[in-house]
């Protein structure tokens, strides 16, 4: 702090534009001091360098050579973030073209540099509110400036101005677009804050205006002609240090996270149609990867259900040589004899032929589509199912072609859950053939679909010689005794039956080994699926790095004013980075919310697979969002850092 020290002091200030030929000296050696609470007009015939003049003392430009101290500090010696302090705590801006941003209404542009500071919401309400109604403007805080005459933006502008009670007013032709009612107006609110103690300094390119001022200094051709006192200035002591705020409190930073994120909401909500169609990419790249992931994990778990209701250390037998033969149903060379024989092995635990038809089940005036399932009596043992009521067929019962039939929870449940009747003892009618239920198998956890037909079970006898009239099998069934490996009862229920029917024409299913293809090609599937995913995010992240950057264009004349008033470097950055975020995590709800519609229509139109969801593919779709927006955000980000105030407000 430098009490004896004016206010601002310039000495021997240039400014040169361009270069070489082009160069243009718009300020020739300025050397000129201003004491608190004076009112300084500068005048000048447009071109003079005025303007140049006012942004060097109001820190939006600096000067080629020569010195410039405020309150006895070199501004040279300011970092940038010092710099964006000053122009938001110590000068207040009023522009000749008002330059409020168009798409915030009067409060909030009046609010725009307290944001800046930080100032808490409440404190920045009430002091918005006060300047409203000092400047008149209360039936207008909510219009856009599109809606406000010339006058009245600028008065809305002086109010931003005053917002952080700034100790200089620096007004560029505050009056130049106004008509003299409006003109009068503003100078006499200026009159009124020089009388606050607030100094200022005037631009201006006509007398009369310049003649209000107390002190005028003229300039012609960016040198100081004449400096003219008027009025005394009764020179104010008020504390003159430029205070330094602590850099980047927590607060700050989340009071400027809320802000950007409400600023892009509003960019964003100003171009639905844009922004829509500049997440397109990512909202594909999601919703493909999230849904096309369900729909692997659906297919898996249906497959997997289906074997793992068999159990692993179950060994299927089928005839035909491949799965294509399988399908032909024709194979007629699997005989019971063959299941008799592997029986006898020590290898298996316990064995069953089975059969297979479909067929239609009646009891009473209820009717039902279901699966006949002809198996023998270790059948409870090989799949390792209970029975909920009743007993399993024996192997008297087989070898008698007995018709008694046990049924599923889910033929008990069609046929007699309604009727309420008790399913044991009562005679269902399969296919015509009278049976009588003999028993109920119990829930299996491992039915995977509600949808599937009931299932009754006969002897296979019985089925063979009443349905079928034909003595082959569908498959043969055997579990493995613990005692011995998977793999080595494979191979010899292979040797064994190869030499029986003196060729491999069966095929020996391993459920384990089944089990284990279908997981790692599930796996290998999601992770060719999340390349695609990963490749349609890229596209998606450039388009829309590519929308920020036209935006960033776009915009240069709102960031060279946020920066005039204050905003930081990083303010600036943040606000587009938010941007570009919010605009790729929105793409990725979309995506998500697409992936669960055509989750939805799979339900809908009772298709066999479901997609199933998890909510890490969720939280990973969300997390590949934002990190696409920050690594596609970032460049355009910088680039609107990379401005700089003056130039920008130019444009
Ligand atoms: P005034 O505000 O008095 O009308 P300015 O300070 O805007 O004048 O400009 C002074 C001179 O400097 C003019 O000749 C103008 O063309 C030139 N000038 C101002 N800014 C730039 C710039 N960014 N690049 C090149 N020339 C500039
Ligand atoms: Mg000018």
């Amino acid at each position: 702090m430098n009490v004896s020290a004016p206010l601002i002091r310039l000495r021997s200030v240039q400014r040169n534009f361009g270069a070489g030929e082009a160069k243009v000296a718009a300020l020739k050696n300025i050397d000129l001091s201003v004491e608190p609470g004076d009112f300084v007009a500068i005048l000048g015939p447009s071109g003079c360098g005025k303007s140049t003049l006012l942004n060097i003392i109001g820190c939006l430009d600096q000067a080629t050579s020569g010195d410039y101290e405020i309150a006895g500090r070199q501004v040279d010696d300011l970092s940038q973030n010092e710099l964006a302090h000053l122009r938001r705590e110590y000068f207040g801006f009023v522009f000749q073209n008002y330059y409020l941003l168009p798409n915030l209404t009067s409060t909030e542009n009046i609010e725009l540099s307290a944001v800046y500071a930080a100032v808490p919401p409440k404190t920045r309400v009430a002091r918005a509110n006060s300047l409203i109604d000092a400047m008149r403007l209360h039936s207008l805080k909510s219009r856009r400036p599109s809606e406000l005459s010339g006058g009245q933006q600028q008065r809305v502008a002086v109010a931003r101005a005053l917002m952080n009670e700034p100790r200089v007013i620096l007004a560029d032709e505050p009056t130049g677009a106004l008509d003299t009612n409006s003109s009068e107006d503003i100078l006499h609110v200026l009159e009124e804050l020089n009388q606050a103690h607030h100094t200022i300094i005037l631009v201006t390119h006509d007398m009369k205006v310049a003649e209000r001022a107390k002190r005028i200094i003229e300039l012609r051709d960016g040198e100081i002609v004449s400096d003219h006192r008027a009025k005394p200035n009764t020179r104010v002591n008020l504390p003159q240090s430029l205070t330094s705020e602590p850099e980047s409190t927590f607060s700050r930073v989340w009071g400027q996270l809320e802000y950007s994120l409400a600023m892009a909401m509003n960019a964003i909500t100003r171009h639905k149609l844009r922004a829509a169609l500049t997440t397109l990419g990512i909202v594909i790249g999601i919703a493909a990867v999230v849904s096309v992931l369900a729909l692997g994990r659906g297919a898996t778990q249906r497959v997997l259900d289906n074997i793992s209701s068999l159990g692993t250390s179950t060994l299927e037998v089928f005839p035909g040589a491949d799965f294509g033969d399988i399908r032909s149903n024709r194979v007629r060379t699997l005989t019971v004899q063959d299941a008799q024989v592997l029986a006898e092995q020590p290898y298996a635990a316990s064995v069953t032929p089975v059969v297979t038809a479909n067929t239609n089940v009646r009891f009473g005036s209820i009717v039902s589509r279901a699966q006949l399932v002809g198996v023998g009596e270790q059948y409870l043992d090989v799949r390792g199912f209970a029975l909920d009521k009743g007993r399993f067929f024996n192997s008297r019962d087989v070898r008698r072609l007995a018709q008694d039939v046990v049924i599923d929870q889910r033929a008990s449940e069609v046929l007699f859950l309604q009727a309420g009747r008790t399913p044991i003892g009562s005679i269902i009618l399969i296919d015509k053939i009278p049976s009588r239920v003999v028993g109920v198998l119990r829930e299996q956890s491992s039915s995977f679909s509600s949808s599937r037909d009931p299932r009754v079970f006969l002897p296979y006898t019985t089925v063979q010689g009443r349905f079928l009239g034909d003595h082959s099998l569908r498959s043969i069934l055997l579990r493995v005794d613990d005692r011995f490996s998977m793999d080595v009862a494979q191979d010899r229920v292979t040797q064994l039956l190869t030499y029986r029917h003196g060729a491999e024409d069966f095929l020996v299913i391993n459920q384990g080994a089944i089990r284990e293809t279908i997981s790692s090609t599930s796996a290998t599937m999601s992770l060719a699926i999340s390349i695609i995913g990963t490749i349609s995010l890229l596209v998606g992240g450039i388009g829309v790095m590519n929308i920020m950057m036209v935006s960033v264009v776009e915009r240069t004349a709102e960031i060279g004013l946020r920066m005039a008033v204050g905003a930081q470097r990083s303010d600036i950055l943040w606000q587009f980075l938010v941007e570009a975020c919010l605009l790729c995590v929105l793409g990725g709800v979309l995506g998500i919310t697409l992936a669960l519609v055509a989750g939805l229509g799979f339900t809908l139109a009772d298709l066999p697979l479901r997609l199933v969801y998890s909510w890490n593919a969720f939280l990973i779709a969300i997390t590949c969002s934002i990190v696409t927006g920050i690594v596609f955000g970032y460049l355009p980000a910088r680039t609107a850092t990379r401005l700089d105030p003056v130039s920008a407000l130019r444009r």
